[in-house]
């Protein structure tokens, strides 16, 4: 995903980091279970999410709503926390960091 931000900056998005780091509940649910690794026949039988977008769509002024192709939907990414993901190596010389939420 490519963005132009007001100020004229530049990035550029995987949509597997996207989808890695989807903010809905359900995702946030499912890194911490992976994080704690307790449960790892579960992980196994969840199929791979789907890195194909099938849509998007602006949530107020604030945020974008992608809607993955496996039908998951519910993950809003406000603008703030994907300005300050810039994976550019000017906004993150470290690498990208995981989204950072307000
Ligand atoms: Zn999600
Ligand atoms: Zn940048």
């Amino acid at each position: 995903m490519h963005v132009v931000w007001q100020d004229g900056h530049h990035s550029d998005y995987t949509l597997r980091w996207l989808r890695a780091n989807c903010p809905c509940a359900t995702c946030r649910e499912e890194r911490y279970a992976a994080a704690l690794n307790t449960d790892p026949l579960r992980l196994l039988e969840t199929p791979a999410p789907s890195l194909e977008v099938a849509g998007a769509e602006f949530v107020g002024q604030y945020a974008i709503r992608f809607t993955w192709q496996d039908g998951h939907g519910s993950g809003i990414f406000p603008f703030a926390g994907l300005r300050a993901c810039c994976p550019c190596p000017e906004c993150n010389p470290e690498g990208q960091p995981a989204l950072i939420e307000e």
